[in-house]
């Protein structure tokens, strides 16, 4: 569970990637997922536009905030 063992074990999503996150990637496949369920990544600050990008090249909705800084959900069309 996030946020249960504290700071340190907060790393990035990225696939072999050991950085202490810093964003939320907050994301919804809007095929299979409602508009109020979110999807949430954590990256560093290297692997934040990565992340993004690769949401926003599948047409996902993505929205990236600080981390810890939840979303109540991704609208259709925010790509940011
Ligand atoms: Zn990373």
């Amino acid at each position: 569970m996030i946020g249960a063992q504290g700071p340190a074990s907060i790393t990035c999503s990225r696939a072999g990637c050991t950085e202490t996150a810093e964003w939320n990637v907050n994301w919804r496949n809007p095929r299979i997922h409602p508009a109020d369920r979110v999807k949430v990544w954590l990256a560093c600050g290297e692997h934040v536009g990565y992340l993004r990008d690769y949401l926003a090249s599948r047409d996902f909705p993505v929205v990236v905030t600080p981390l810890g800084e939840s979303v109540a959900r991704v609208p259709d069309g925010v790509t940011s």
